[in-house]
């Protein structure tokens, strides 16, 4: 087996490319595509099996489109949890469903949740998500914190000229509920890959603004997380995790040991370049180990050092 198959330590399942919202970095409004045959709860449980037995998976993050637009979510989480006891399970959401279900997703064995909330204004927020959603959100969070104790974390891509002044009321906000927030570098992806340089904040910059509010920064030890994390001192004296997700300005691309599989089976050794390859083939009608660990040689073959400069396919397909 090929050196950098066998060390697949990050899992990334998009579950489905279907999402109730319409973000303006991550999903053109032409994309209705969102019909494609999606791997099964069964299937999903014996590639997961596999691969943690076979690659040394510890961790897999259910993505999408969103996941919890998937009917049977909660049977897929169960079923991971039943199959890999000791695996460390997220899952990345817009948040719309957690103020209802939160509560079963972690009794079901989810143990973490990544929330997107990229405005504090519901007027911003509706315009970069096509939804008027955000108390919805906001309660969700609550929720999350209330379920997954220590276990969430808020994402925000940040946009040039649309919430760049909002930084120090995002890290204000995820303060008051102790939770890490994340700034996300956006990434040129598919479609969108032409807007990108009207819309790109670096790191840099966000820094310079969240300035205004730290005190100093602490590096946590580098780590094989895609964040470069920090714990905040804020001038009136609390402190929050923070997290830089730099793909652009910084790539991570040499500490990547993750593998994105959508839900049609599309493999993504790399986040910005094209499939390589579609398992398809080796879960169904039933799981061919063989065919699978061939797919996954000959996937991880086509790896760069380093990812292209625009993503080929959008977000809402990967999962991000
Ligand atoms: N629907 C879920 C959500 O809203 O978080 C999960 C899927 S979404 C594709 C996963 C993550 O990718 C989100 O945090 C989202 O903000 C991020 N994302 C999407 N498009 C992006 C882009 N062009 N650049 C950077 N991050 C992006």
């Amino acid at each position: 087996m090929h050196r950098r198959a066998q060390s697949i330590g990050y899992l990334r399942l998009s579950l489905t490319r279907a999402c109730q919202l319409r973000c303006i970095y991550c999903r053109p409004d032409f994309d209705r595509n969102t019909k494609s045959d999606e791997l099964t709860c069964t299937e999903l449980q014996h590639m997961a099996g596999h691969m943690v037995q076979k690659y040394g998976v510890k961790k897999i993050r259910l993505t999408g489109g969103d996941p919890t637009a998937r009917k049977d979510l909660i049977t897929i989480i169960e079923q991971l949890r039943t199959t890999a006891p000791d695996i460390d399970l997220a899952m990345t959401t817009h948040g719309l469903t957690l103020a209802a279900h939160a509560h079963a997703y972690a009794a079901a064995g989810l143990q973490r949740v990544n929330v997107s909330i990229d405005s504090l204004d519901s007027k911003t927020f509706a315009r970069l998500t096509g939804a008027d959603v955000l108390q919805q959100v906001i309660n969700g969070i609550d929720a999350a914190v209330d379920a997954f104790a220590g276990g969430v974390k808020l994402n925000v891509v940040v946009i040039k000229n649309q919430n760049e002044h909002e930084l120090v009321n995002l890290l204000y906000f995820a303060a008051a509920r102790s939770v890490e927030v994340r700034f996300i570098e956006i990434m040129p992806m598919g479609e969108l890959a032409g807007q990108w340089h009207t819309r790109f904040v670096s790191e840099a910059q966000m820094r310079a603004r969240l300035d205004a509010a730290v005190d100093h920064w602490t590096a946590f030890p580098a780590s094989a997380d895609s964040a470069r994390r920090y714990v905040a001192t804020l001038r009136d004296g609390r402190e929050v995790r923070v997290g830089f997700i730099t793909p652009m300005s910084c790539n991570f691309c040499a500490r990547c040991d993750r593998l994105r599989i959508a839900s049609d089976g599309s493999v993504f050794p790399c986040l910005m370049d094209a499939p390589a390859g579609n398992v398809m083939r080796a879960v169904r009608p039933g799981f061919d180990a063989e065919l699978f660990d061939q797919m996954l040689f000959n996937a991880y073959a086509h790896k760069k050092p380093e990812h292209p400069h625009d993503g080929i396919i959008t977000m809402t397909h990967i999962g991000g």
